[in-house]
């Protein structure tokens, strides 16, 4: 099955009990047994839940793997996937990171005992050096947030060898990325953002095709309890059928608005994967088959300027998250990064200045005018 036809129909079988084509939403904690112990297959909704595990299949689908586990946000997958280390564990992460991502190792793993090191992931070597003999796992994002810096998966789960490499895919997709394939252990999204889609449910998924991770993730979901109720399942599932048609003029419109603002005369920097400037714009090309729908970059002028173009655009909406049908704008260092000490944003690049869009699927042209007219 390719990957529209697997969006659209793995795990999405007729209701055996009803025959409802769509999956229905199974509104249900507990389900009733024949006898003790004789039911079929579900017996809380903690544990697992019809509507609940057609997401789950049809995710782990999309990846190319087998195993998927659900959860209420994309930081309940991340700490599913950290919390199957222990106390002493040492972790290597990307050092531009999703902002909650960084709040969640540092200041609530941290505390119980295990080792983060932040380091700039695109210098493999270094990577290598950094292995201690309690690094149990790499953290990966690519392409990153807010700077869209990409990191060589392949290069990293070599260097890493048997170590569990862990890839936040939430901006590519695997539309467009498929770390699997590249040696990655195991995926974590925040479905929050494209695969829902449309900026209406929260949650979070871990794939993998290694069994015993799978079995360890699981054993996490199903202890510390932080799933999706069915009515999130669903809607997430619904909005991941159309994922392929959506990716495709998400990465058009933000291949347009970034060629737009490289050419503008107010505009500093652009961070496009998918802009021949790009840095990385090589390995985009060799490890992502489309560049994505985030653009990041710099206005001519002090912050405050920035803050005020922010406030002037029509269609963007001024807004925390992604990955919506809608266009957002969001300002990093005093929203979605604000946990990040300042120090630090600076050193990652994440000045004052530096503004993130979302480009959604509204048309090129208005999108287009609309930054035009702003910046004017
Ligand atoms: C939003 C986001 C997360 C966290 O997901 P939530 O659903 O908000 O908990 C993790 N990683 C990336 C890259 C994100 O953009």
């Amino acid at each position: 099955m390719k990957f529209s036809t697997k969006a659209i129909h793995a795990g999405q079988d007729a209701d055996p009990a009803t025959g409802a084509t769509i999956v229905p939403i199974y509104q249900t904690s507990t389900y009733t047994q024949e006898a003790v112990g004789v039911h079929k297959g579900f017996d809380y909704s903690r544990t697992a839940n019809p509507t609940r595990r057609a997401l789950e299949t049809q995710l782990a689908a999309l990846e190319n793997a087998r195993f998927g586990c659900a959860f209420a946000s994309g930081v309940a997958a991340t700490a599913a996937v950290i919390g199957v280390l222990s106390s002493g564990d040492h972790v290597i992460v990307s050092d531009d990171l999703y902002g909650g991502t960084y709040r969640l190792f540092s200041n609530v793993f941290g505390r119980y005992g295990l080792q983060f090191t932040y380091m700039d992931m695109t210098d493999v070597d270094a990577v290598r050096k950094a292995i201690r003999p309690s690094t149990k796992m790499m953290w990966i994002e690519t392409p990153t947030n807010p700077m869209l810096t990409l990191v060589d998966i392949k290069a990293v789960a070599e260097a890493a060898s048997d170590l569990i490499v862990a890839v936040d895919n939430t901006f590519a997709t695997p539309y467009f990325q498929l770390p699997l394939e590249l040696g990655a252990d195991v995926v974590v999204h925040s479905t929050t953002k494209y695969i829902g889609g449309h900026s209406d449910v929260v949650g979070g998924v871990a794939i993998t095709d290694d069994k015993d991770l799978y079995e360890a993730i699981k054993f996490q979901q199903n202890s510390a309890g932080g799933v999706p109720g069915p009515n999130d399942a669903w809607l997430t599932m619904r909005g991941a059928k159309t994922l392929a048609l959506r990716m495709r003029d998400h990465a058009k419109n933000a291949q347009a608005v970034a060629e737009f603002l490289e050419a503008h005369s107010q505009v500093d920097r652009v961070y496009y994967p998918g802009l021949r400037s790009h840095p990385q714009h090589e390995l985009a090309k060799r490890q992502m088959s489309g560049f994505g729908g985030m653009v990041s970059f710099t206005l001519k002028g002090d912050d405050a300027r920035a803050l005020g173009f922010a406030n002037q655009l029509k269609y963007f909406s001024l807004a925390e998250s992604l990955g919506g049908v809608e266009s957002l704008i969001c300002h990093p260092a005093r929203m979605t990064h604000g946990s990040i000490p300042k120090e630090e944003r600076e050193r990652r690049g994440l000045t004052d200045r530096l503004l993130r869009l979302s480009v959604g699927i509204e048309d090129i042209e208005d999108l287009i005018e609309d930054l035009r007219s702003a910046l004017g």
